[in-house]
C-alpha cells in the first residue's frame, strides 16, 4: 500500500472520477465497487481519509458507528433482505489495496466461510 492518504477514493469523493454513488452524507459516501465480487458489492467510506482500520482511534468512535449504520441502511435499500457480508480489509496481510478505510457490503449470493 502507498503511504499517502490521497487515493482514488479521495478523487471519487471530490467527483474527479466517476463512481456509481448510492448514498452520501456529510461524513460518508457509498458507491458500487468497480470489480464486483458478488451481485451486490458496495463500498462505504468515510470522507475523512483514515488510512486503515488499524489507524482508527477513540476520536473516531461516532464515525465508526455511523459507517456501520450506513452499511445496514444501504444493504436494506439494495434489497439484501436474505443477508449479506461486511468486510474490512486492514493492511497488507488483510489484503487491503486502497489505503482509505472502506467497508465492503457483499450480497446477492451465498457467502462461503472461511474467506480466502
Ligand atoms: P480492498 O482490496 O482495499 O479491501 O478493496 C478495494 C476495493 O476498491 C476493491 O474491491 C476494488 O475493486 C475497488 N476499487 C478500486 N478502484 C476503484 C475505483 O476506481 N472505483 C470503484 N468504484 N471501486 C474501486
Amino acid at each position: 500500500m502507498s503511504e499517502t492518504t490521497e487515493t482514488i477514493f479521495s478523487k471519487i469523493i471530490r467527483r474527479e472520477i466517476p463512481a456509481d454513488i448510492v448514498y452520501e452524507d456529510d461524513l460518508a459516501l457509498a458507491f458500487k465497487d468497480i470489480q464486483p465480487q458478488a451481485p451486490v458489492h458496495i463500498l462505504v467510506i468515510p470522507k475523512q481519509p483514515i488510512r486503515q482500520l488499524a489507524d482508527a482511534d477513540s476520536q473516531d468512535r461516532d464515525l465508526m458507528g455511523h459507517l456501520l449504520l450506513i452499511v445496514k441502511n444501504v444493504a436494506e435499500k439494495a434489497g439484501l433482505s436474505n443477508g449479506y457480508r461486511v468486510v474490512i480489509n486492514s493492511g497488507s496481510d488483510g489484503g487491503q489495496t486502497v489505503p482509505h478505510l472502506h467497508l465492503h457490503i457483499l450480497g446477492g449470493r451465498q457467502m462461503k466461510w472461511p474467506p480466502g
